[in-house]
């Protein structure tokens, strides 16, 4: 699961669960072209973006740190950075994208000029160029969706939509449900294909039913009707038909599931059929035709998650009209392609996604949002040059030694858990040393050739791109797993941990202060880094990460009374988060139990480990403060973060991690050795004792 939720919440379970209609890519087998003629880049560091550290100069003098841990560390810094205009958050993580984007934009500003250019290099430069035309983009307005649209209001019937759905899959344009393959949950060194819920605007389930929400329901029917309008109906239908949209996306909300049920229970992901057996469950959409029409081979068996969500779909194939049908997939599509198209539909969905749900003031500068794109399009092209220029070789030593430590200081809790019985704990320590670690980068990079770029349409790159990524991803149905792959670019500020794999990742872009800091003390960076670390290891043995088994399988490896004591521990985690509370409104304790239980792990891991590496000398106090004081406070430093209350408010259903001050708090406030470290007394609110204090791993 990774660290931290990316901009496009999509990716909250991303290591391996978030399929998508439009897969992103991941990393492939093939060898990258470095070959010996490879043009060079440069890196002019004195326009990159400062680093955002740990100082001992932000602490609120007149704060308390054993009453509010994070306001004491971080007021003073969360009061002097506000917001961005062009942000919905701000803090180490967002910092640390800006940095990573304007490396990045060195790079692409290169290739974009390059003469001759080939593979990547062309590859980068033409997203790069065309994105940044604006004028040719104003000129092709909604033009390059003209047959798309077309195609769209012929469909009549149930036969001709499902024949619709089935083609515009084929051109990785599917946004109905998730397709795409992923390990099988019981036979992980082996991808299936899974097909999942999908289909919704609104963020999640919630959204659709909620008194709270109910704002928000109605700027997004507002949203539906100004790019129906904008994609050329009336204003008078378009309204009428937004209506219709809206009780479409109701149903198929009313049969999926919540953001907080597919994070507390990973199976729902898997629910193996025969394509037959899926026939018959969903009668008006054949499984069959449409692994066919894919050209996928018909598999033996594949997973057809949250199986009512598809039977909606089926029933809705026969008694929605084909009219609504238009309407919603025509919203679907334009929706999907406005960032890529005319002024018109990039404010029109900078004003919904963006500004509406999110709070954000100001749309991104143009060069930024062309870069995600080719970060989600061609990532790797891009991080294979990122690495060379941005990434030193001692980081990665440096983070081996680390990782190493935190694994023996792991090993030796295991050995010491007094709730745990000898059978389980025997299994327990079999996963720890089963776990991969990867570190900075892929020793292979993904071969991008075949995917077909040119420097006249930006919208034409995208779709190019797509319909690549997933031909490519489909290819890997019914193959072995290719270990070597990452599902996270090397200039992403995140880190996972994929049950499947039982594999711990580590982005370049992440080893850089105030979370790792080859110059500053080890303090610093055992409890930014090392705590990280820690986390990750943890979410192997978090409610859901524990489900699977060393090999990556899903299988109960518990002893029964075990699994009561680690639920009963797991219970109290959960109401220590629901008990806190931002804008008026409680942490959801249940959505964020697996990302607390890896943060309170995490640290007390990376705690011990410290010790270790300090060998019992003390290390001299720096300004003012022990080791272990900056061990804490680098923790804190690490989740000091400013939300718009919108984008609070959307993470508050959807994102399987708790707001940033919590986490800075909820995992130090069960430490005795925080306590310890600051001094504090009994009765302190950062001082949890007896029953009130949660010790899991
Ligand atoms: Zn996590």
């Amino acid at each position: 699961m990774p660290l931290s939720t990316p901009s496009r919440l999509a990716l909250a379970l991303a290591f391996s669960l978030g399929l998508s209609a439009c897969p992103q890519p991941k990393t492939a087998p093939e060898t990258a072209d470095v070959a010996p003629e490879a043009p060079s880049y440069t890196l002019d560091e004195a326009k990159l973006p400062p680093m955002n550290s740990f100082s001992a100069a932000d602490i609120d003098s007149a704060g308390n740190a054993c009453m509010d841990f994070g306001s004491y560390i971080n007021k003073n810094w969360l009061a002097a950075n506000p917001i961005p205009s062009d942000r919905t958050s701000w803090g180490a993580f967002e910092m640390l994208d800006e940095r990573s984007n304007a490396i990045q934009r060195q790079i692409v500003e290169q290739a974009a000029t390059m003469k001759d250019a080939k593979g990547i290099d062309k590859l980068i430069g033409d997203f790069y160029a065309t994105g940044m035309d604006e004028a040719k983009i104003e000129a092709q307005g909604i033009s390059p969706l003209k047959s798309r649209i077309e195609a769209i209001e012929a469909l009549s019937d149930t036969a001709s939509i499902a024949e619709h759905l089935r083609q515009s899959y084929s051109q990785g344009e599917g946004m109905l449900f998730g397709f795409g393959p992923e390990a099988d949950f019981k036979n992980s060194g082996m991808n299936i294909a899974y097909a999942t819920q999908g289909g919704l605007g609104l963020p999640d389930k919630g959204f659709y039913f909620d008194a709270d929400k109910q704002d928000k329901r109605a700027a997004y029917e507002q949203y539906v009707a100004r790019i129906l309008t904008l994609s050329g109906l009336a204003p008078a239908d378009a309204e009428r038909e937004a209506k219709a949209v809206l009780a479409f996306e109701t149903r198929l909300a009313n049969a999926s599931k919540s953001s907080e049920e597919l994070a507390r229970d990973v199976s729902l992901y898997y629910h193996p059929v025969s394509p037959e057996e899926a026939d018959k469950l969903t009668p008006n959409f054949s499984w069959s035709k449409f692994f066919e029409s894919q050209g996928v081979e018909k598999p033996a068996m594949f997973s057809l998650a949250v199986p009512e969500f598809h039977r909606e779909v089926s029933q809705m194939l026969v008694d929605v009209p084909a009219s609504t049908w238009q309407s919603y997939l025509r919203f679907h599509l334009v929706d999907s392609s406005a960032p890529y198209l005319s002024s018109d539909f990039v404010n029109a969905h900078f004003d919904f996604h963006n500004k509406a749900m999110r709070g954000q003031q100001e749309n991104r500068e143009r060069w930024k949002r062309v870069l995600g794109t080719i970060n989600s399009q061609a990532g790797e092209a891009l991080g294979q040059i990122y690495v060379k220029l941005a990434f030193p070789a001692e980081s990665k030593a440096r983070m081996e030694t680390l990782v190493r430590n935190l694994g023996d200081a792991f090993a030796e809790r295991l050995k010491q858990l007094d709730w745990m019985g000898e059978e389980t704990r025997a299994r327990a320590e079999e996963k720890l040393k089963g776990f991969t670690t990867k570190i900075g980068y892929p020793n292979k990079w993904r071969d991008f050739s075949g995917l077909e770029t040119r420097r006249d349409s930006y919208i034409e790159n995208v779709l190019a791109a797509n319909a690549f990524n997933y031909r490519w991803s489909l290819g890997k149905i019914g193959k072995p797993v290719d270990k070597d792959e990452w599902a996270m670019s090397p200039q992403t500020v995140n880190a996972y941990y994929n049950p499947l794999q039982n594999e711990i990742v580590f982005p370049a872009a992440i080893l850089q202060p105030p979370f790792f800091d080859g110059k500053a003390d080890d303090a610093l960076n055992y409890g930014g880094i090392g705590a990280v670390i820690g986390h990750e290891m943890t979410h192997g043995f978090d409610d859901q990460g524990s489900r699977f088994a060393a090999n990556g399988n899903l299988e109960n490896w518990w002893q029964e009374s075990d699994a009561r004591n680690f639920k009963a521990l797991s219970n109290k985690l959960v109401q220590q988060f629901d008990a806190y509370e931002v804008a008026g409104q409680h942490v959801n304790g249940k959505l964020t139990l697996g990302e607390n239980i890896a943060d309170l792990g995490g640290l007390a891991i990376a705690y011990d480990a410290y010790q270790r590496a300090l060998g019992g000398k003390t290390p001299e106090a720096i300004d003012g403060l022990t080791g272990n004081q900056r061990f804490f406070a680098n923790w804190a430093t690490v989740w000091r973060r400013n939300f718009t209350p919108d984008e609070l408010k959307v993470r508050l259903t959807t994102d399987s991690h708790a707001p940033a001050e919590f986490r800075a708090i909820g995992a130090p406030s069960n430490l005795p050795a925080f306590a310890e470290a600051w001094g504090c007394k009994r009765g302190d609110a950062m001082v949890r004792e007896g029953n009130n204090q949660v010790k899991i791993w």
